[in-house]
């Protein structure tokens, strides 16, 4: 039967199913489709020649071809093939993140067509250019002229590396009429001044792909990207498996970025699927950071991308003065938290009518409770986490669970000895710190920017636009505050435990440390006000402190790069995990014991476990993990999926790849 075809479905399958093209009907490969399934409507992607492997009258018809928007390039239908491959998902889990939408043919009233095309006919007036950036500029396009390619656009903070990028869009824009661009940025939602930025350039906003963007907007939005009228698209990770149809240029805005990981369903890299894209497309991509990870600075010596340095800070604005605050020699109150000198530079900077930020990477009031008379301490029953204590304002206090919805009312007597007004919250979150802030300075404006789920989107970007305003004089936040925000009056930055990410073994500690407390610290003076970073340290000598303290970045790259290439870790080598999970202990433990079982020894390749999971028990599941460090050129994706694949282990017990894993929990 020459007439079948296989459609690839969004479901958590690897495989598609046969259906019928009715005559007259065209549905080449790569065609967006609807199909009946189990009495529903679905959309599908056609594969290619069906497997005529089912009873023929078992087979139902394709029900429309969406001719309205182009069928997928081959080229882009390999990438597919091959992210579902690399990453160990089902080929249906990587065609729903091409199809997120389920009635793409109700119109998306938003983006008209002639809404998204002014930004090509609309006048481009880019601002001017430094001489440095214009040389930037022009370094990235020569690059970018030869198809496929990977330059890493490295400066420091406020050196203008937006402007130099958005100038490498226009080019693009200008020189095809057809070329669509995506910029990936991480916590797009609050990047308000990044579009505000956009629109004064463009003469139009971008369109938009995240979260927080309301179902008619994301079907406007889908509809606008997959028929090609949307030009330039920027987006949240998930925006980079959407069925562009020109797709010319990717930017991976801070590239660095943690964000990038998706950790949940399909677990990937965004940058490393950005690239891989336009490899398969042909395209160049840019990645942009003022603290570029490990992986890219390895890339770059070797080679492999193109290094384009913004060295000047723009305009007038300085580099901070960075203050290392040993915090052995400080002697601080009990249950306070911020030293003098911190202090005195905070009230110093209100007084000249700036602004200040404080930075805690960490949420609530207080991360653990402890009861003092029996040492009882509060986790949460579906995780292996304390409760984290919240109390915002004069609300009631409360406990929650940062890892699953769980939380309970702050007790009055301790559940274990029943001991009253014995339960005191150990160490600080935001909340605390904002408490003790307001105490010391009680004439301040004083806000906190925390992702928390009582806060809702607006309120955040209220928070900022506050900020931008001079209506707050001292903004207290968790690692959102870091991500590229201009507030033009910030003379201090004060960041509460410059110590909390180096805890833990993660390989990665020392750098996304420098990388968050760099970027922290490049939001201090970014006009025509000097400046001034304090970091509150207990390990004031550490190499991370260090290079903090005397801005020698790329030295501390490069010890960085030198202890990962003695322990033989990425990026001189490559790890995979594998987490095996379940409700039932025992069933995951034999999973565990069975997998180690069955794992090849080949001899260049080193397992580590099974072992629990730091995260043992989460939302109720039992967790086991595996490490594999396998040399570079071992195949490690085909390596971890024939493993897994020769595992028998009940349905319950679930077993995911992680390709290059970030977190280690
Ligand atoms: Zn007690
Ligand atoms: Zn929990």
């Amino acid at each position: 039967m020459n007439n079948l075809v296989e459609i690839v479905l969004p479901n958590a399958l690897d495989h598609g199913f046969d259906y019928r093209v009715p005559d007259g009907m065209d549905a080449p490969i790569g065609a967006i489709v609807t199909v009946p399934l189990s009495g529903k409507h679905m959309l599908g992607v056609v594969r290619g020649a069906g497997q005529g492997s089912v009873d023929p009258a078992k087979i139902k018809s394709i029900l429309r071809v969406h001719t309205e928007f182009p069928a997928l390039k081959p080229d882009f239908m390999k990438f597919l093939e091959w992210a579902a491959w690399y990453n160990g998902a089902p080929k249906g889990a990587v065609i729903k993140m091409v199809l997120p939408i389920a009635d793409i043919e109700k119109q998306g009233r938003v983006h008209s067509p002639e809404h998204i095309s002014a930004i090509h006919s609309g006048a481009i007036t880019l601002a001017e250019l430094s001489p440095e950036q214009k040389a930037a500029t022009h370094s990235l396009l020569a690059r970018s002229d030869k198809g496929f390619g990977i330059s890493l656009l490295d400066g420091v903070t406020g050196s203008g590396k937006t402007e130099v990028y958005f100038a490498a869009i226009a080019e693009r824009l200008a020189e095809n009429p057809n070329a669509q661009v995506l910029v990936l940025l991480p916590e797009i939602a609050l990047s308000v001044q990044w579009l505000a930025r956009f629109e004064q350039r463009f003469g139009v906003a971008p369109v938009l792909w995240h979260s927080n963007v309301t179902p008619a907007r994301r079907r406007a939005a889908w509809q606008a990207i997959a028929t090609g009228h949307a030009r330039v698209v920027v987006g949240a990770r998930s925006a980079l498996f959407l069925p562009y149809p020109n797709l010319a240029m990717i930017v991976v805005d801070e590239e660095h970025d943690g964000s990038y990981k998706q950790e949940e369903g399909v677990m990937y890299h965004a940058r490393d699927m950005a690239i891989a894209r336009a490899q398969h497309e042909h395209f160049p991509v840019i990645l942009v950071s003022a603290t570029p990870s490990l992986e890219t600075v390895h890339n770059v010596k070797n080679g492999k991308y193109a290094e384009v340095t913004l060295p000047m800070r723009h305009a007038e604005a300085r580099m901070p003065d960075i203050h290392l605050l040993d915090m052995r020699a400080e002697k601080l109150e009990r249950d306070s938290f911020i030293s003098r000198p911190l202090r005195d530079a905070i009230a110093d900077a209100l007084a000249s009518g700036h602004q200040a930020m404080l930075f805690l990477n960490r949420r609530g009031y207080a991360p653990l409770v402890l009861c003092r008379h029996c040492g009882h301490r509060f986790q949460c029953p579906s995780c292996s986490a304390w409760l984290v204590m919240h109390q915002k304002g004069k609300s009631k206090a409360s406990l929650h669970c940062h890892h699953c919805d769980y939380h309970i009312p702050m007790p009055g007597a301790c559940p274990e000895c029943k001991s009253e007004n014995t339960l005191h919250p150990c160490g600080p979150g935001v909340e605390r710190i904002f408490e003790e802030i307001q105490a010391l300075l009680p004439e301040a404006r004083v806000a906190t920017l925390a992702s928390d789920s009582t806060t809702s989107h607006n309120e955040l970007t209220k928070i900022i636009e506050a900020m931008e305003a001079r209506e707050i004089d001292i903004l207290i936040g968790t690692q959102m505050i870091a991500k590229g925000h201009h507030f033009s009056g910030l003379a201090v930055v004060g960041v509460v435990d410059a110590d909390l990410g180096l805890a833990g073994g993660d390989l990665r500690a020392a750098e996304k440390t420098y990388q968050l407390l760099h970027q922290i610290s490049g939001r201090a003076g970014r006009e025509t006000i000097r400046g001034s970073v304090y970091l509150q340290s207990y390990i004031p000598d550490h190499p991370v402190m260090r290079a903090l303290a005397s801005g020698a970045r790329d030295a501390f790259f490069t010890a960085e790069l030198n202890a990962r290439e003695y322990a033989l870790m990425p990026p001189f080598s490559r790890l995979a995990a594998l987490i095996i999970d379940g409700h039932k202990e025992a069933e995951v433990i034999a999973a565990a014991k069975q997998l180690a079982q069955i794992a090849n020894h080949d001899a260049n390749i080193t397992t580590y476990g099974p072992a629990p999971a730091p995260l043992y028990m989460l939302r109720g599941k039992y967790r086991y993990r595996f490490l594999v460090k396998a040399p570079r050129n071992i195949n490690l994706p085909s390596y971890m999926r024939s493993w897994v694949a020769g595992a028998k282990v009940p349905r319950s017990v679930r077993i995911k790849m992680d390709i290059d894993p970030m977190s280690f929990m």
